[in-house]
């Protein structure tokens, strides 16, 4: 990315840019991941936002157009389960239309990612996906998920995803000790000598209703050291600065792994992600204990300007390093659900 785009930008009090776009289209899922949405605190009680607080689409795009004259250049759809969100093609094909926008990828759990589907998303302009798959036995993921959904379905929706010309299909396993550690290898040796590449990623203390503690992390050099035993890797230098996922390949050609250290080593340092809710609240940080409100600005028919300059004001303000300051004090802080914020 050259230089003259990045100086056109806004950076925050530790000289960090505004690159990455995490936008969530829904608080919804069909899942009860564990660590995510647990049922004692989702259960039938819980008030999900109704169809009026959520963006709309020309709203998201709107909002995607002042963000990409701030520098942003990529956007990643998430949740919730996006996919719930019912013709996401269509906001899909409009982002793809606005003038500095290079890349589009979407976090999905796969469970609802049809053949026809996949291909309408890439036809939309989609280029990259992500399919969350924590374990290959049925007992173990479906204790994760928590509705019964088996394994089976989502390794269709990476062959879907796949056939529509999606692959590599980048495959996100949340590892937690003592519940999924033997998936490591498991997943490493299924997907090996495929296109697809697994990010291992540590348990992270999103939200305040996953019941985090150290202990059950697994240091990313740990799940290195345990594929590394069986199948020798060796790392690869970041594809670009700011890369979150740090790359390992097999040194016997069979393709590639990553690990995102979320906890063990923090890359504050070059996070230039914004996250926007599906209610239109701008967060500057997966572990931020606040946001602020931009439908009212879009609601009242704000013009890009204004929403630019209200981003700005956030953005120059922003000094958030969480994962660089976490205890286990932080982390009973109370902060924003990661199904609201958008993973
Ligand atoms: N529902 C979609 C999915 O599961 O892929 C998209 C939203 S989900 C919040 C995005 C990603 O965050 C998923 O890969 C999920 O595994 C990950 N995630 C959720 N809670 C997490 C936690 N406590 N620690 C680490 N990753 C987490
Ligand atoms: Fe749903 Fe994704 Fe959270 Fe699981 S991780 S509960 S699939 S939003
Ligand atoms: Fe970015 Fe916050 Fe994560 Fe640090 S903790 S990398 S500032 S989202």
């Amino acid at each position: 990315m050259s230089d003259a785009v990045h100086n056109l930008g806004v950076h925050d009090k530790l000289g960090r840019g505004l690159r990455d776009l995490r936008i969530s289209v829904t608080d919804r899922c069909n899942f009860r991941c564990r660590y995510c949405m647990p049922k004692e605190v989702f259960g039938p009680e819980h008030r999900f936002l109704p169809r009026s607080e959520l963006l709309s689409f020309e709203e998201m795009e709107r909002l995607v157009r002042a963000f990409a004259g701030l520098g942003v250049r990529k956007v990643r759809i998430t949740g919730g389960e996006p996919l719930l969100r019912r013709h996401l093609e269509n906001l899909i094909e409009k982002i793809a239309r606005v003038p500095g926008i290079e890349d589009i990828s979407l976090t999905t759990n796969g469970s609802v990612l049809t053949r026809e589907k996949a291909r309408s998303l890439r036809a939309a302009g989609l280029r990259r996906i992500n399919i969350s798959l924590d374990a290959l036995d049925e007992p173990t993921f479906q204790a994760i998920n928590d509705v019964a959904f088996p394994v089976s379905r989502v390794l269709e929706a990476i062959d879907h995803a796949t056939a529509a010309d999606l692959a590599p299909v980048k495959i996100n396993a949340v590892i937690k000790r003592g519940v999924n550690e033997h998936a490591i290898l498991e997943l490493a040796e299924h997907f090996r000598g495929t296109p697809h590449v697994v990010r291992y990623i540590e348990f992270m203390d999103v939200g305040s209703s996953n019941g985090w503690r150290m202990d059950d992390v697994i240091p990313a050099r740990e799940i290195i050291a345990r594929i590394h035993a069986v199948h020798p890797l060796e790392p690869v230098h970041p594809a670009y600065h700011g890369e979150v996922a740090k790359r390992w390949r097999y040194r016997d050609g069979a393709g590639e792994i990553g690990v995102i250290t979320s906890v063990t080593e923090s890359f504050c340092r070059s996070c230039c992600r914004a996250r926007v809710s599906a209610k239109g609240d701008l967060f500057t940080c997966l572990f931020a204990q606040r946001g602020y409100s931009l439908r009212e600005a879009i609601r009242s028919g704000a013009g890009i300007e204004a929403l630019q300059q209200a981003i700005v004001q956030v953005w120059a303000r922003r000094t958030d390093r969480y994962s660089e300051i976490r205890t286990e004090a932080t982390a009973a802080r109370d902060k924003v659900e990661m199904s609201y914020i958008g993973g």
